[in-house]
């Protein structure tokens, strides 16, 4: 992701010179008044260019303040998390959450639709693993080995196989090996998720080059002969927790059953390998089933002047099965319900439709978003804005933006509302969210918040994803940042520039 401060910078410096040259005409014959503050030039620039009136930044003021206190979101997210549950693709739980977020945007009087999209019905089955052969053995010992089936995975026999592993620590070290080094054996993909990395605010970054492992090991393990194939979890957890996640086969490769191992395990397989022949006893039993029809939740707040126009606020309703969906993404979710609930609380209706949806199958290839794209494909002009909330709950520090560079500008007074929140900062990225990337592609100016996501990756895709790894607080300013934005974008004079 790209600092645009420095852009930001420049933004600021041409305003405040086009500010001070209008004042300084030479047409002016009173002796000048005393220069104003930085801080009014910058007001008086945001009132003169700005989208919105006083009246609708008065507006947005207050939805941000009762973002920041009303329980609603917190209330949600706990009934999605501790009483639905997972939210597998194609799983009744998934079933269950879009019923219940229908009936709950029905309740506010929004118009909601359920649109279909066909999703992987994964279903994970038993899932362990023992080392039953190693240097420095205890003879009649085997020493468990903590694993996850990675999302999409076939199964191994029901009674499970036992093979030796071979450790490489990323591509390169694989296409080291002499020929035939891993036929027959599981191969395990070592690559350390850079914690570091993580720790300064970057880990999607981080995340990115540990999943690629992930998505694309078992075909390279199958296409070496691999029976298997593991990978070292793409987190940063401490607490020998494995992190689950969607592979990717690809067809005429055969596919072959893939899990990840948690960090410690991967330093542990590693350091015995590096010894002598390590033999390890693998069992998962995943199954999938038929493609099963599934939904997008969609509910309009219907615009006053232009409802054909929309504006999307948007999470995904599905989750990964290990945990419960809290900070992916049923965060997401309730922030964007937030919104909605919101605008009803406070009866404001907007000159543009504030559509909420809630995605399907993210996890698992995105299906929603892809039947969406392709449902409402005639109406992407009449899509003015699309917001997403998928990296966890933490703090937001600002807004991300994908489209012209201008839409920094046109944001400014948009983000001095979130200042209080310290939610100011305007980040320009090529990408805001998965669902909502299409739209992006499309020229739809996206939107996203940005969150601090230092502590995100130990939780994401593990048993560890629960309602309390939420700080209410923090949700709440996310659904602050989500509220303001989706009012903003609905509301401007203009709308936002594409
Ligand atoms: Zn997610």
């Amino acid at each position: 992701m790209e600092l645009p401060q420095k852009n930001l910078a420049f933004v600021a410096v041409a305003a405040l010179l086009a500010v001070f040259a209008s004042t300084c005409s030479p047409a002016q014959s009173a002796p000048p008044p005393a220069p104003p503050s930085i801080l009014d030039r910058l007001n008086a620039l945001a009132g003169r260019k700005g989208a919105w009136t006083p009246e609708q930044l008065a507006l947005m003021a207050r939805l941000r303040d009762a973002a920041l206190t009303d329980p609603y979101a917190l209330t949600e997210l706990r009934h999605l998390t501790d009483n639905i549950g997972p939210r597998l693709s194609g799983s009744p739980q998934a079933q269950q959450a879009v019923d219940y977020v229908a009936a709950r945007m029905r309740a506010l009087g929004a118009e909601v639709t359920l649109e279909k999209a066909l999703v992987p019905h994964w279903v994970r089955g038993a899932e362990s693993a023992e080392l039953v052969s190693w240097p420095g053995q205890t003879p009649g010992t085997t020493q468990k080995v903590l694993l996850t089936a990675l999302g999409a995975s076939v199964a191994t026999p029901a009674e499970g196989l036992t093979a030796e592993v071979v450790v490489v620590d990323d591509w390169q070290q694989l296409h080291a090996l002499p020929p035939g080094a891993v036929k027959g054996k599981i191969l395990l993909f070592n690559h350390k998720f850079d914690k570091e990395l993580a720790a300064q605010g970057s880990g999607l970054n981080a995340y990115g080059s540990a999943v690629a492992y992930r998505g694309a090991g078992p075909v390279a393990g199958a296409g070496v002969g691999a029976v298997a194939v593991l990978v070292r979890s793409a987190g940063g957890a401490d607490y020998r927790l494995p992190h689950t996640g969607l592979t990717d086969y690809v067809d005429g490769v055969p596919k072959i059953p893939a899990a990840a191992v948690t960090a410690e395990d991967a330093d542990l397989l590693k350091n015995l390998a590096n010894q002598g022949p390590v033999k390890l006893h693998l069992t998962l039993t995943p199954q999938t089933l038929p493609d099963a029809p599934s939904y997008n939740v969609i509910a309009d707040w219907k615009g006053t002047e232009h409802p054909e126009q929309v504006v999307v606020v948007s999470g995904h309703l599905d989750s990964w099965d290990l945990g419960t969906g809290a900070i992916d993404d049923g965060a997401g979710v309730v922030v964007s319900m937030q919104a909605i609930h919101l605008l009803h609380d406070l009866g404001i209706r907007p000159k543009r439709t504030v559509r909420f949806v809630a995605w399907m199958s993210e996890e698992e290839g995105s299906q929603g978003a892809t039947a969406y794209m392709a449902d409402h494909a005639a109406e992407i002009a009449n899509h003015i804005g699309a917001i997403e909330s998928d990296l966890g709950a933490d703090h937001p520090t600002g807004l991300y933006f994908a489209g012209k560079p201008v839409l920094a500008e046109w944001l400014r007074p948009v983000a001095q509302l979130l200042e209080p929140i310290g939610a100011e900062t305007l980040m320009d990225s090529p990408e805001t969210g998965e669902d909502i990337n299409g739209l992006t592609e499309k020229g739809v100016p996206s939107f996203a918040p940005v969150q601090d996501n230092r502590t995100y990756f130990n939780y994401h895709h593990t048993a560890a994803d629960t309602f309390d790894k939420v700080d209410p607080k923090h949700l709440n300013e996310n659904a602050a940042v989500m509220t303001v934005l989706a009012y903003a974008l609905a509301d401007s004079t203009e709308p936002a520039p594409r």
